[in-house]
């Protein structure tokens, strides 16, 4: 018969451990046998003479469901198994009340919930965040270039403001809005939508190239939209 060792014992003296057997065994006590039995002076003892047959398995692998459902049951037992390969003793699950199972199960359920509701609710919380983020930018677009057309003050703002929004965080945010960072924005959507800028790097020409062909264009255009006349 292979045996708990001592030490596995005495290391959680709490602990009611139950093998199941590599061999074929009979009942101390009855005569019987089963798939698990529990050592005693006396020698193995099934799980009916051990009081114990009314507890169910639980399989080990969800340690939040193993523990929760050890600590709602009145008895439980530890479940082991030796390992001819590694020469030791392995854990496979316990024996817990079934009541207990159930109620593990339903907490681990409302903790996904839970989880899943403070997702949600951090979800809304951050779309608001750009919203907001997005308006203020728009505003400060309109206020640096009073010129440029509302709409496309949003799309800028919109598109810039995705690298300071969410998971960029605040500072981040803040540091999008001041003037330098809102006119190297403006100034990347004038080039990308009222230059040829695109056409020419479509076409080869090199970044810088491109840049200095247009910037006479974007300098109008930017010109323009500092000024009170709106774009014709
Ligand atoms: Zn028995």
């Amino acid at each position: 018969m292979d045996r708990p060792t001592g030490s596995e014992r005495q290391s959680r003296p709490s602990e009611l451990l139950v093998v199941s057997p590599l061999r074929e065994w009979n009942c101390a006590g009855c005569g019987g046998t089963g798939e698990l039995l529990l050592m005693e002076d006396a020698g193995p003892i099934c799980m009916h003479c051990a009081d114990l047959d009314h507890l169910v398995f639980l399989a080990a692998g969800d340690a939040a469901l193993t523990r929760r459902a050890r600590q709602a049951s009145r008895l439980s037992a530890v479940v082991v198994r030796f390992s001819r390969g590694r020469r030791r003793y392995e854990r496979q699950g316990i024996l817990v009340e079934e009541q207990a199972i159930e109620r593990a199960e339903r907490e681990c359920l409302a903790d996904a919930d839970a989880r899943a509701r403070q997702r949600e609710r951090a979800a809304v919380r951050r779309e608001a965040e750009d919203i907001e983020f997005h308006e203020r930018m728009a505003h400060e677009i309109e206020r640096l270039y009073p010129g440029c057309p509302g709409k496309r003050a949003e799309s800028i703002a919109r598109h810039a403001g995705r690298r300071g929004s969410g998971r960029v965080g605040r500072s981040a945010a803040g540091r999008a809005l001041d003037p330098g960072a809102i006119a190297l924005a403006v100034i990347a959507s004038v080039r990308h939508e009222d230059t040829h800028y695109d056409e020419l790097l479509m076409a080869g020409t090199d970044r810088a190239g491109a840049r200095d062909e247009v910037r006479p264009e974007v300098d109008r255009i930017l010109d323009r939209w500092r000024g009170k006349q709106t774009e014709a």
